[in-house]
């Protein structure tokens, strides 16, 4: 199913027949928009609705859960280690990501979503959903000499407690448009999401995002509108860029050799951001591509295949706040 699904996506973004300059279309090749899902799961509480558009929940994937009802003041869900806030729609309820790490075990667990009221009160509904396994692949990589100090696993859990103090950072502000989430870069993958990786034999380390075959040079752009949350030097990442794209979302940009943005920049999607490189752990150019929803590793392929709507309109927004 989930190879299925790749082959798919990768054939219908990518054509393998030349394209002629004439044919160039003015955008990138753009990915077909995802479409409005069918629940799988819906109950029925009092006046309000809890619609799941999951049947299971894989390791490193997000699910997307939907309240609606009257007197709707928030939304607010619970599963395994972590709290999703639920973001509101125009006219449409509140709608909420569950993502689940790529470490949990498999098993049933319970979600339980509050749902807050306009008078104060609240109700909870509480449904099981299952985690199921990843399709994760191992993978032997062998790394230079010179690079040899970065299979230390102190360098990497130093690295991960660095970018999780970011991850921790909650902003209830919305920034992705009715494209959701794309591609930041028109290029073949190679190494999948979430790999059990043994490095020169002896590290053990997961792949917390997707590798893309890719030039020193190549630009690299932010899969959607956001803030830039870190751009810097980091030892296993090299030079990385960070966007946070509010309510829990993030979208980290590896290995380059050039950074054009700076910390607390305000990004358009599809903006230019950076240079395909190979700084930090990387044995040759290539690009990482990597994003989490509440501090947890998902899979990025999958998320930008996801209809995930959008908040209440821009227009809306600037009636009662002046943006920043
Ligand atoms: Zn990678």
């Amino acid at each position: 199913m989930k190879i299925l699904t790749l082959v798919f996506l990768v054939l219908s973004t990518f054509p393998m027949s030349p394209i002629s300059a004439q044919d160039v279309p003015e955008e990138p090749t753009p990915t077909a928009l995802p479409v409005h899902p069918i629940p799988t799961t819906v109950l029925v509480e009092g006046q309000v609705i809890l619609e799941l558009y999951f049947e299971s929940l894989a390791q490193g994937q997000v699910g997307l859960a939907h309240i609606s009802g009257m007197n709707l003041a928030g939304a607010r869900a619970s599963f395994l280690e972590n709290v999703f806030d639920f973001f509101p729609v125009s006219e449409d309820g509140y709608y909420g990501l569950i993502a689940v790490g790529m470490e949990q075990s498999a098993g049933t667990h319970n979600l339980s979503v509050v749902v807050q009221y306009l008078d104060e009160t609240n109700s909870t509904i509480i449904t099981p959903v299952e985690v199921i396994l990843g399709p994760f692949i191992r993978q032997e990589i062998t790394v230079s000499e010179e690079l040899g100090y970065l299979i230390d696993p102190e360098v990497e859990r130093h690295e991960l407690a660095q970018l999780e103090s970011i991850f921790s950072t909650f902003t209830a502000e919305q920034h992705w448009d009715e494209n959701g989430f794309r591609w930041p870069l028109d290029a073949e993958l190679t190494s999948p999401f979430g790999a059990f990786r043994v490095f020169n034999q002896i590290a053990a380390s997961r792949h917390t995002g997707w590798d893309m075959r890719a030039q020193t040079g190549d630009p690299v752009t932010a899969t959607a509108a956001g803030r830039i949350a870190f751009a810097g030097v980091l030892d296993l990442r090299g030079n990385y860029i960070l966007i946070d794209h509010g309510y829990g979302i993030y979208s980290g940009y590896a290995h380059l050799s050039v950074v054009h943005v700076t910390r607390g920049q305000e990004i358009s999607a599809g903006e230019i951001i950076g240079q395909v490189g190979s700084t930090g752990r990387s044995g040759g150019a290539h690009f990482h591509w990597e994003m989490t929803v509440n501090g947890e590793w998902v899979d990025s392929v999958e998320f930008t295949e996801m209809w995930i709507p959008q908040s209440v309109s821009e227009s809306a927004d600037e009636n009662f706040e002046s943006s920043d």
